[in-house]
């Protein structure tokens, strides 16, 4: 069974290692080609996108594919419709590897919006705000002049940025530790961040929980799918292995 893997998160990585053993199973993991220098997965890659859905359905096509996994990130909604469209016109089979969103706990002071411009909206004048929201949407606040951003990216962000900034080039996972030292250093007093999920970079809510920090949560956008749907690796993997056994 040949599966193609859409990457660019630690699930598809996780993904790809794990069915690297298995018995039956070829993969070959997709990325977008954004970052400089990314972390690759075990086994088969390529690289940058395909030209669009229909590219999508005829590399599907050339390469025999059994199944797409989309194992991208929440908020890459892009390429989630694309596998939609690209498995329906080919009879594909789709899974969908999704972690589940992070929900506010006691003591969390988190306020949802449903977008970026939003969140640059709510930001109140002369706040000092903890930025991490990766590098692509750091352009919907080049115009909020009135507050001071500490900006965390793995790449430096290539569009316009807010005017008062200082930018850390860094790669998580970090610990509640670094982040409260981080949010206790450059006196943040409004974390912003989307609602990503997962273990990798979920510290900062931590940190800001413990110190009473507020957040704004940009919520995920709507990925409606009628695909299988899994929350974890391992009940990906069980997937294809069920899948691998129906059809010998
Ligand atoms: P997107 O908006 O959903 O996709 C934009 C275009 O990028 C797609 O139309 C596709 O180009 C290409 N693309 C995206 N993912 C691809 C993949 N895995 N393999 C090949 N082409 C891909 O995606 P995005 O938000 O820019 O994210 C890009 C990648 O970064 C994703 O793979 C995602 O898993 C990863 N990532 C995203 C975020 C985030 O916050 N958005 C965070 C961490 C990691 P074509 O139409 O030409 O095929």
């Amino acid at each position: 069974m040949k599966i193609l893997i859409l990457g660019g998160t630690s699930e598809s990585r996780n993904l790809a290692a794990a069915v690297n053993e298995e018995p039956g199973i070829e993969a070959v993991t997709s990325l977008a080609g954004r970052l400089a220098d990314p972390v690759l997965p075990v086994g088969q890659t390529r690289i940058g996108g395909f030209g669009g859905p229909s590219a999508l359905a005829q590399w599907l096509l050339q390469n025999s594919i059994d199944v797409v996994v989309d194992a991208t990130h929440p908020f890459a909604a892009t390429i989630g419709t694309h596998a939609e469209l690209a498995t329906r016109l080919t009879g594909t089979a789709l899974l969908v590897l999704t972690r589940p969103p992070w929900k506010a706990g006691e003591g969390d002071r988190w306020t949802s919006v449903a977008s970026m411009p939003e969140a640059a909206a709510s930001v109140t004048p002369g706040s000092r705000v903890f930025l991490t929201i990766g590098r692509q949407g750091v352009h919907h606040f080049a115009h909020v002049e009135h507050s001071w951003f500490l900006v965390r990216a793995i790449d430096r962000p290539d569009g316009p940025v807010p005017p008062h900034m200082t930018l850390v080039l860094d790669r998580g996972p970090f610990d509640e530790r670094h982040e409260a030292t981080l949010l206790a250093e450059h006196r943040i007093d409004l974390v912003i961040t989307k609602n990503s999920g997962g273990d990798m970079t979920r510290a900062k809510l931590d940190a800001a929980r413990a110190t009473s920090v507020p957040v704004l949560m940009v919520d995920r956008p709507a990925r409606p799918t009628a695909a299988s749907t899994v929350d974890t690796v391992d009940a990906a993997v069980d997937w294809l292995r069920n899948r691998l056994l129906a059809a010998i």
